[in-house]
């Protein structure tokens, strides 16, 4: 298992440069590795915890879990209780990207070093970043419903204000929107953030775009729980199917509707690749091994080294090619209600 793990993460395209002795196998014998989930709402995290516990338990290293359920004070007294206890590395999921960076301070008290895992932990000595290109991420998004959509009216579901991802999902979105604004051949009417990343807020919010504005042409939604909020108000007007909605993730949910024709297309991050690097570099952290990264982000207080994995663009034409070849999901349960 280890060695897959290795190889599957050495052929990421974006992650070449093997650190020294990065195949060498590691051990993790005695290890304790404390994880930090910021929530276990949407289906993707339990993949993250399940496959991340599972490689490192291959490597020897024994992992202690916690999840927050978005709230930011639980986060903060679990990631204290697991310093107390001792764990040697903590790999933490932040749900509010600032409010973590406390987490930092007193695991580095403690001598403990911190992965930031998916989402990045802003104004700390974070020592590495995981994670996929979250700005492309928000790319595919807007490149997929502007190639259906070419000019009109667009409504921008944005995810958690808290939550850095957010952030570069709308960057990336924006990157290739901003041009055809400033154009002229599509306008913004309606751009929110969505508390907690909860899909009931992204459905409120989509009502409220359409009240106000009487027509929508396209909306760009943040993930697949928004596309989920988006679409039941879009349903609850008549007008599910007729108005292109982006989302994130590859749920089942998600890839139901795109065959069902309510969504367009989503975003699949392989959350196996990403658990599993996390889960060697983890151990790595633990015993002080050198990591070695070919990017650094920037999270306002230094550079953190970073690994980015690609994320692959699903529409309906893609997704046996993708999510049922990597065996995300099954084909007979996305084609279920077909
Ligand atoms: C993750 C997404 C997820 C969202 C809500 C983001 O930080 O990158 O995959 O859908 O949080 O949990």
């Amino acid at each position: 298992a280890l060695a897959i793990a290795g190889c599957e993460a050495a052929s990421d395209r974006n992650n070449d440069s093997a650190p020294s002795g990065r195949n060498e196998a590691i051990s993790g014998e005695n290890v304790v590795i404390g994880m930090s989930l910021a929530t276990l709402q949407e289906e993707r995290w339990l993949k993250d915890r399940d496959i991340f516990i599972a490689a490192a338990e291959a490597l020897g290293a024994e992992v202690q879990v916690q999840a927050a359920n978005s709230n930011s004070a639980r986060q903060i007294a679990q990631a204290e209780n697991m310093i107390s206890q001792g764990v040697d590395v903590l790999v933490i999921v932040p749900h509010d990207a600032a409010a973590t960076a406390v987490i930092v301070e007193k695991a580095h008290a403690a001598g403990i070093k911190v992965m930031s895992y998916d989402r990045l932990i802003k104004d700390a000595d974070v020592d590495l970043y995981v994670s996929f290109d979250n700005e492309r991420v928000g790319e595919m998004q807007a490149e997929a419903i502007v190639s259906l959509v070419p000019e009109g009216s667009y409504a921008y579901i944005g995810g958690a204000d808290s939550d850095n991802n957010a952030h570069l999902f709308k960057q990336g979105a924006f990157h290739i929107l901003q041009p055809l604004i400033d154009n002229g051949s599509i306008r913004i009417v309606y751009d929110q953030f969505t508390e907690d990343w909860v899909p009931d807020n992204a459905r409120e919010s989509m009502e409220e775009a359409l009240l106000a504005n009487g027509r929508i042409d396209a909306v760009i939604a943040a993930n697949d729980g928004m596309a989920g909020g988006v679409i039941q108000a879009l349903t609850d007007q008549g007008l599910q199917g007729s108005i292109p909605v982006s989302g994130q993730d590859a749920e089942l949910a998600a890839l139901q509707r795109i065959v069902a024709g309510t969504q367009a297309m989503t975003v699949y991050k392989p959350i196996k690749k990403l658990a599993e690097r996390a889960a060697e570099l983890a151990v790595r952290l633990a015993l002080n091994e050198p990591v070695a990264t070919d990017k650094s982000v920037h999270n306002g207080k230094g550079n953190v080294p970073a690994i980015l994995l690609d994320p692959v663009m699903v529409d309906r034409t893609s997704i046996d090619e993708t999510v049922v070849k990597d065996g995300f999901h099954k084909r007979e349960e996305i084609y279920a209600g077909a």
